[in-house]
């Protein structure tokens, strides 16, 4: 039985065993989450063999929620290829596959197994962005025998705390003012201490439909083969949703792929992509957007990089084709909405996860997970996040998120499905996504109004309405679209909510003056709605 041990400066330690000294070198475990894959992380500088990286598949991770098949796999598949750059660096790793035999499928048993096994000496860990986690490894240092040590990911531009004491004693978080500070700070866009182009947004530039044209070039693909981690999923009976064609995923994996991802955004979708940022199409499923968030979500980009390239790209052009409002649009994304997101889950959390302020309480209708609904827009959003795991920002928010909060389902069930089908999905940024920005759960911390439309936003952005067999226009009877019902019934329903928002007062005067015939047929056909959603 180990007596007693301490430490020494050279990197040894002796050990009193049975009455004997022992010399045994000081070995540090090193923890890597599945999303930390950041090889410029100052850990990677230089291999010491004094220290151990260890990752694991766990079903802890792929439990906690039912996942889409690629998110899952997208994980796996960018772990293990993240594991043998590491080696290949010189690194010392111990990877666990999901059949591994030593696999405990639970991250306390693993580390204090391998703490064990290897006669750790100090534990270290990258800082989580989820709540569970951080909570699971401060609970697991606390009862180590051992010493521990938190590290900074390196990967975003704010500190978790940042936003809060941006905020402090302010009356309201607003993203523009968080997100103005942080291009003064980071010198990003600007010119003498002004904006770049004199103005900070160009917000009301970007709301083009798009028509077929200008063209979208060919799609550059990760190709990825991953037949042998669908077959592991199949044997360890893990359950996902959604699909996943031919055994090969198109998500980047590693850094060689994000670049190339990046590059390919850079040269040809930049430059139509703050005109275009809220467009939808039932051919295109990704327009000018990125898809860069789950290469930036497992850290296997920075977003600096992926800022500085963007602005790069705009500087070494010759024949202007990206104007300054594509440009920061993008850059608004990155540094403003997704720092600011982080900065209110951090600052949230843990009662964010419960809030409910519009009480809403009705189940998530089924078509959610089968997209078998006669409703285009929502068919092609939902059929397009089963097959490629994503879908852009105004699907998530206008058509699937907009039909929740119309239907009033409960923020819970919004919550999971959002947190399982999307590629990059990860608690910190889905959840104010969700359960703030789309479900207004949170009574207006992150939007100042809820995003509800009739089916007349619908049609102004997208060609859905156009082979729907709903008519936009109409708000009663049979063929009437259920999205104009559904809202003038959620404004009724929940006015008292709004009463004192100037943002809502238009709409709700609209609702005061509207026939009281007319808003009963229409409240009754969106009762009718919301009691049978599989009709629909
Ligand atoms: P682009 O349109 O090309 O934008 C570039 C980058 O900007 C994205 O990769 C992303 O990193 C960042 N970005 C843009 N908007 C946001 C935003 N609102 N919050 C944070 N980052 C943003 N994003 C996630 O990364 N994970 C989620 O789980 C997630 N859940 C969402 C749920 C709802 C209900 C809504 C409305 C939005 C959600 N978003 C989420 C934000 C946004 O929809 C995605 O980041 C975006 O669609 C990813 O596709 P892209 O990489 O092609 O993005
Ligand atoms: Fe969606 Fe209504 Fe348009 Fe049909 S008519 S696509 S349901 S908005």
């Amino acid at each position: 039985m180990i007596r007693m041990a301490h430490f020494k400066k050279n990197g040894c330690k002796k050990l009193y065993s049975n009455n004997q000294l022992k010399v045994i070198p000081m070995k540090t475990l090193r923890l890597i989450l599945g999303d930390q894959l950041n090889r410029n992380h100052s850990w990677f500088n230089t291999p010491d063999q004094n220290k151990l990286y260890f990752m694991a598949e766990m079903r802890q991770e792929t439990d906690y929620v039912t996942h889409h098949i690629q998110k899952i796999i997208g994980f796996f598949a960018a772990m293990r290829a993240f594991a043998e750059d590491l080696r290949e660096q010189g690194h010392e790793v111990i990877y666990l596959n999901l059949d591994h035999p030593d696999n405990t499928q639970d991250l306390q048993a693993n580390l204090l197994a391998q703490i064990k096994k290897h006669h750790i000496t100090q534990f270290e860990y990258l800082e989580p962005d989820e709540f569970r986690l951080d909570h699971q490894l401060k609970n697991i240092c606390k009862n180590l025998d051992l010493p521990s040590h938190c590290e900074d990911t390196e990967h975003f531009y704010t500190s978790k705390k940042e936003l809060e004491e941006f905020f402090q004693g302010k009356k309201q978080m607003i993203m523009e003012s968080f997100y103005r500070s942080m291009r003064k700070k980071h010198q990003i866009l600007m010119l003498d201490g002004k904006p770049e182009g004199d103005q900070w947004n160009f917000d009301q530039d970007n709301r083009k439909k798009w028509k077929g044209s200008p063209d979208i070039p060919a799609i550059v693909h990760c190709n990825n083969e991953v037949g042998d981690l669908i077959k592991l999923l199949k044997k360890e009976g893990v359950n996902s949703i959604g699909n996943l064609q031919n055994e090969t995923l198109d998500w980047p994996i590693n850094l060689t792929q994000a670049e190339n991802l990046l590059d390919y955004f850079c040269e040809h979708l930049l430059e139509n992509f703050g005109n275009y940022q809220d467009a939808m199409h039932t051919q295109e499923h990704f327009l000018f957007h990125s898809r860069l968030s789950f290469a930036l979500n497992t850290k296997i980009i920075s977003p600096k990089r992926v800022i500085d390239k963007a602005i790069e790209t705009y500087r070494k052009q010759t024949s202007p084709k990206i104007s300054m409002n594509q440009l920061e649009g993008f850059v608004r994304q990155i540094l403003g909405w997704r720092e600011y997101m982080r900065g209110i889950y951090w600052k949230e959390m843990p009662t964010y996860k419960n809030l409910n302020r519009l009480e809403n309480q009705n189940a998530l209708p089924d078509f959610y997970w089968t997209a078998d609904t006669k409703m285009n827009c929502m068919h092609h959003a939902i059929k397009q996040s089963l097959d490629h795991a994503y879908a852009h920002h105004i699907q998530r928010l206008m058509i699937t998120g907009n039909y929740a909060l119309l239907t009033q389902s409960h923020p819970d069930q919004v919550d999971q499905w959002y947190l399982g089908i999307y590629i990059d999905a990860i608690e910190w940024v889905e959840l104010p996504n969700t359960r703030g920005m789309s479900q207004w759960a949170d009574g207006g911390i992150v939007a100042t109004k809820p995003y509800v439309s009739s089916g007349n936003y619908i049609q102004k952005m997208s060609n859905y309405c156009d082979s729907c067999q709903y008519n936009h226009k109409k708000k009663t009877g049979e063929d009437a679209c259920p999205f104009n019902s559904l809202y003038w019934n959620f404004l009724s329903e929940k006015q008292a909510h709004f009463s004192k928002n100037n943002r809502m007062a238009m709409m709700l005067s609209l609702l005061r003056k509207m026939d009281k015939n007319e808003l009963s047929d229409i409240k009754k056909r969106a009762q009718h709605i919301m009691a049978n959603p599989q009709l629909y």
